[in-house]
């Protein structure tokens, strides 16, 4: 828990977020300005900051970010026809939330790569 992170504040129910999926490591819930018919946000319970700051000992935990993603897609109706994941690490790449979380995306075609060529 760090104090004064909105993503712990939505674990510990402080604000409110609509949570689509929850169990003892991992929460996710439906981001406040989506960019893809589904865009749910997929948070560990511990606070880390930034993919930089993942240690080892988070590997497993890490990795059920992503068995939550598939459970999710499953749930949405969109594995077969497929989604992306995306986790944002600092300013450059638009992390603007610093408690790890995967972005689901998906709904739609979408193109790649999703940024202007150099
Ligand atoms: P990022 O820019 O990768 O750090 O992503 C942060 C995401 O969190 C953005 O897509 C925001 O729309 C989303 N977001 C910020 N606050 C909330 C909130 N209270 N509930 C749901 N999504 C949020």
């Amino acid at each position: 828990m760090s104090g004064d992170c909105i993503f712990c504040k939505i674990i510990n129910r402080e604000i409110p977020a609509d949570i689509i999926f929850e169990n003892d490591d991992v929460l996710a819930f439906r981001d406040l300005n989506p960019v893809a018919s589904t865009h749910a946000l997929i948070i560990p319970k511990k606070h880390i900051g930034t993919i930089n700051d993942i240690n080892p000992e988070d590997a497993e935990l890490v990795g059920k970010l992503y068995l939550a993603a598939a459970e999710i897609a499953a749930v949405e109706g969109i594995a077969e026809q497929g989604y992306r994941v995306v986790m944002n690490c600092n300013k450059a790449a638009g992390q603007t939330v610093f408690h790890i979380h995967l972005h689901l995306l998906g709904g739609s075609e979408m193109g790649w790569p999703p940024w202007p060529a150099a």
